[in-house]
């Protein structure tokens, strides 16, 4: 094995990516089989050697190599785009009417027509030139305009036409007239045949480069989102459709070995070009101008050989595990909320521990992976509320924002509450998912999982008959911390006591300050919160803070009052002096601490096991 780079000419060196395209690019410079397309004349002057190669990821990097940045003319990669254009300008019903979209399984510039004497499908020329005709009778003398700013968006910037190709093919497309009068007996274009050609023969000649087919196949990828502009091109159904024609009828009579064997959908240009666009993964665009004798550019067609079988990108070699989706699934019992509870809560909570399912979820909510949960959720005693977090989901797909939708429906027949956390307000995915739930009157949010449980837990504690009272008052005998304690002793340290009042917000205790006090919350409600934003606890009336003064000397949390609170308070070395005097009540002291504090510990070693185990 050879040894792995020094840790300075790693971080120079390239991502693998880039590396495979400089691989191809060096391996298939080699080969110069195959020949410059010259029957539109202005295309044979093309510099053989040209060879670029350009990569566009759906986060919008490019990577480019070789001759990536050198303009050719598009030709029959204008194709697809028309199409989509047309779907969305005239309606899919208008184009689909006139255009098939089977293969033909002839060449390019075939003049068959299928049994309707229609073409068969917008991949080939007669389905192109039908195509720019429809835009034509609807756009007229505009028609030219809108489709080259169509193909600029794609690309993400203005493109522009080579004159001296238009003017070339013009001149000697006559096998393109024949086309375009066949379509014209059969109605499937209007009069004006010059009007229309003029079009098509513009929108082949419009400049891009191995760069610009790169972003514009990873716009098709995308569902028509430019990955580099963020623009929505053209609508998801469009380009879809747009895949499904590329997929069979893209490579012309090569189409059927091409899906075959490469696995990705793609078109071809005789300018030399070819763009590939893998759905949800990837946009490819190569430049070299020698072709096959399916009009296909040799070199393109063995990067995107190299491509699919390097990295296994075949689309119909795929699979998914759905059950990734939760990465964590457990109740209250578990890993309860961060609020300390009083005895009497504590003591409901653990009886109905069940009854509030947490489920942690992650990555993508595809149709899978909301199955999965839906299943988990069915096989087990049923909760009385689900707590889904979401704080890790990055996206939801159109299937499984249906399905959660039909889920928590599901759910509210069956009067379970749905708890969402972590859901980013702004969000596309929750839009669509507020609409789909928008009557159901179970589906409740929290942004913080911990707020979401802490609800959940004070509605398992009202509905079996306990009580969350904050602003009831406790005495130092009730708190947790004195429990063992006579009562002459709690006399003696309420006699030490200072009873001191908080308006709600306030803060109490910052960290970094001096640990010289302890606090029994009298009334009110308080969280301690670590400085950067972290709450570890919310306490109640009855329960002690700042309590780590008895084992450290700063203060590690800052505590902010929830509500108006009251506290007793006890200098530090009042204490002390109270713990000198009454060794028993000291040790007693000591050993609700180290009870208290293991409490904690077993909580939070639960939470740790939670995201490690599943
Ligand atoms: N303009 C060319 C033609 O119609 C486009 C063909 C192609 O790229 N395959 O002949």
């Amino acid at each position: 094995m050879k040894p792995l780079p020094a840790a300075s000419a790693w971080t120079r060196s390239k991502p693998p990516l880039l590396r495979f395209l400089d691989n191809c690019l060096s391996e298939f410079s080699a080969e110069t089989s195959g020949h410059v397309a010259d029957y539109i004349p202005e295309l044979g002057k093309a510099d053989p050697a040209y060879f670029g190669i350009s990569l566009a990821t759906l986060d919008g990097h490019v990577y480019e190599v070789g001759d990536s940045r050198v303009p050719f003319t598009i030709q029959s990669m204008s194709k697809p785009f028309v199409f989509a254009l047309a779907l969305d300008l005239l309606g899919a019903g208008r184009v689909e009417s006139a255009i098939g979209v089977e293969p033909s399984g002839d060449p390019f510039n075939s003049i068959r027509l299928n049994s309707e004497n229609h073409p068969f499908n917008p991949m080939v020329n007669a389905g192109a030139i039908a195509c720019t005709g429809l835009i034509y009778d609807s756009k007229g003398a505009e028609a030219f305009e809108q489709i080259r700013l169509a193909l600029s968006r794609f690309a993400g910037r203005d493109l522009a036409v080579d004159e001296a190709v238009y003017a070339s093919e013009s001149q000697t497309g006559d096998r393109n007239r024949a086309i375009a009068y066949l379509l014209k007996t059969n109605a499937v274009i209007s009069d004006n045949v010059a009007g229309v050609l003029d079009v098509y023969f513009r929108q082949c000649a419009v400049l891009v480069t191995a760069r610009d087919i790169a972003v514009m196949a990873a716009t098709l990828a995308n569902r028509g989102i430019n990955p580099v502009t963020g623009e929505q091109v053209l609508s998801a159904y469009a380009i879809s459709r747009t895949l499904s024609v590329m997929t069979s009828s893209g490579m012309y009579d090569y189409a059927g070995e091409w899906i075959y064997r490469i696995g990705i959908p793609a078109k071809s240009g005789v300018g030399g070009g070819i763009l590939a666009a893998l759905p949800a993964r990837l946009g490819l665009g190569s430049y070299s101008p020698r072709l096959d004798k399916h009009g296909n550019s040799v070199r393109g067609i063995k990067v995107c050989e190299a491509l699919s079988s390097h990295y296994d990108l075949h689309m119909l070699n795929r699979s998914d595990d759905a059950r990734n989706a939760v990465i964590a699934d457990y109740d209250i019992g578990k890993s309860p909320s961060r609020r300390v509870r009083r005895p009497q809560e504590r003591e409901i909570l653990a009886a109905h521990e069940q009854e509030v399912r947490i489920i942690e979820l992650v990555g993508t909510l595809s149709l899978s992976a909301v199955d999965y949960v839906s299943r988990r959720l069915a096989g087990r005693p049923r909760p009385q509320f689900v707590i889904f977090d979401l704080h890790r989901v990055t996206s939801t797909t159109r299937a499984g924002a249906r399905l959660v939708a039909e889920a928590f429906e599901e759910l509210a027949a069956l009067n379970v509450t749905v708890v969402l956390s972590g859901v980013r307000r702004a969000s596309k995915e929750w839009n669509t998912l507020r609409e789909w739930t928008a009557e159901l009157k179970n589906v409740r949010d929290f942004y913080l999982l911990d707020t979401a449980i802490e609800w959940a837990e004070d509605q398992i504690v009202y509905r079996y008959g306990g009580s969350i009272d904050f602003h009831e008052t406790t005495e130092l005998a009730e708190q947790p911390l004195l429990a063992g304690l006579s009562e002459e002793e709690l006399t003696d340290l309420a006699s030490l006591c200072t009873i001191r009042t908080y308006q709600s917000g306030a803060k109490i205790l910052a960290s970094g300050d001096p640990a010289d006090a302890l606090y029994f919350l009298r009334s009110g409600a308080v969280h301690v919160t670590l400085p950067d934003g972290i709450r570890l606890a919310t306490l109640t009336a009855g329960m002690a803070f700042g309590e780590m003064a008895l084992l450290e000397q700063t203060r590690s949390a800052d505590v902010f009052a929830d509500m108006a609170a009251a506290a007793f308070v006890v200098p530090l070395k009042d204490f002390e002096r109270f713990r000198k005097q009454h060794p028993r009540a000291s040790e007693c002291i000591m050993r609700n601490l180290a009870q208290l504090l293991a409490d904690r510990l077993i909580v939070a070693n639960a939470k740790v096991d939670i995201l490690t185990a599943t």
